[in-house]
């Protein structure tokens, strides 16, 4: 048997809470299904800076359970679950969650977010969770006192090897050109912090370690050939990310990248009933004050699809 619902929310960041905030305050009972990292991707970040109304900063996880606490006061059903599939064939639309568990939705919100992207490599498989982690404020604790690499050259690789200069011995910053595209202010932190290191137009070759876990990486510079190993016990990508869609591939239109497409100035996939919010649709601003106001977006958008829908049937 399936369960039903009006409007059901795929996804726990920013977009996905706010969506079920507007949701729920229009009484449409939202169910919200968190997926595989509640909170999404603020629960692996320190301090927000840039999300207007707090002055002094807010701590990413504390933010997310705020918003968490906001969408269930009025009236938001949260449910620790992995929607697994989903059926936008027919109507209602269908969503499969943990595999067993058949939801049925007159409105869908998609709000999965995107995920860290790896290097690919054979040696970065082997040593996940043994030194290879794409989140330094979730791990780098564990190597305080120790050196560490930080792979990356935007925002999130200068974010990262500040943070983690603050408790390792050194980091090491693999940048594979000769700039960074970090924003100035960024880059201008990292340039000021002795314990980073930057290895320019290095790219990474190997992550090497043994039974305890990692202990170096092989760098290749792609100017002069020159190949050297540093030693780490920590490292750390921070190399953009990835949007989560694969659940959607032949339901949905998508980009190149993967991302969902919507009409231009609103939330509306190519499936009526279907919204899609935050960093699963923008892979140009991807910030939470934005992915929050996609939110938003995405539930007007439901409520007046929701509406017209009764108004039709009420005249049909
Ligand atoms: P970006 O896509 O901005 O940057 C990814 C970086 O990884 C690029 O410098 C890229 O190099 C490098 N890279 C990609 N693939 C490889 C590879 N295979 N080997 C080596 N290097 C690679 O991602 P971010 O996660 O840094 O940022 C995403 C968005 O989030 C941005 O808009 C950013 O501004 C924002 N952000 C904001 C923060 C803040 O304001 N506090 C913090 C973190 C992110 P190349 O430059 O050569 O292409």
């Amino acid at each position: 048997m399936s369960e039903k619902t009006k409007v059901l929310i795929i996804g726990s960041g920013p977009a996905g809470y706010t969506a079920a905030i507007y949701a729920a305050r229009a009484g449409l009972k939202p169910v919200l299904f968190t997926g595989g990292q509640p909170g999404g991707q603020l629960t692996t970040t320190n301090d927000v800076e840039n999300f207007p109304g707090y002055p002094e900063g807010i701590n990413g996880p504390q933010m997310m359970i705020d918003l968490q606490k906001q969408a269930e006061r009025f009236g938001t059903v949260i449910n620790y679950g992995l929607v697994t599939g989903v059926d936008f064939s027919g109507y209602p639309h269908k969503v499969t969650v943990d595999e067993n568990r058949t939801v049925e939705a007159e409105a869908v919100i998609i709000a999965t977010g995107a995920s860290a992207k790896y290097l690919g490599l054979p040696s970065e498989e082997k040593y996940a969770n043994r030194g290879v982690s794409a989140c330094a404020v979730c791990d780098g604790y564990f190597y305080r006192g120790k050196e560490v690499a930080v792979v990356g050259a935007g925002d999130s690789a200068a974010e990262e090897s500040t943070y983690l200069s603050k408790l390792c011995t050194k980091v090491h910053l693999i940048v594979r050109r000769e700039e960074m595209r970090a924003s100035k202010i960024m880059q201008q932190r990292v340039l000021n912090t002795p314990n980073i290191e930057i290895h320019w137009n290095s790219e990474t070759e190997e992550v090497l370690g043994d039974d305890q876990g990692v202990n170096g990486v092989r760098v290749r510079n792609n100017k002069t050939g020159e190949k050297k190993v540093i030693p780490i016990q920590g490292f750390f990508l921070a190399i953009g990310h990835k949007p989560n869609t694969d659940i959607f591939k032949g339901q949905l239109d998508m980009d190149e990248a993967g991302y969902l497409k919507v009409t231009p100035g609103s939330t509306h996939t190519n499936v009526e009933g279907v919204f899609a919010v935050g960093d699963v649709a923008d892979k140009v601003y991807r910030q939470a004050v934005t992915a929050a106001g996609s939110g938003c977006m995405g539930a007007l958008d439901a409520e007046k699809f929701l509406a017209a829908r009764e108004m039709e049937m009420a005249h049909s």
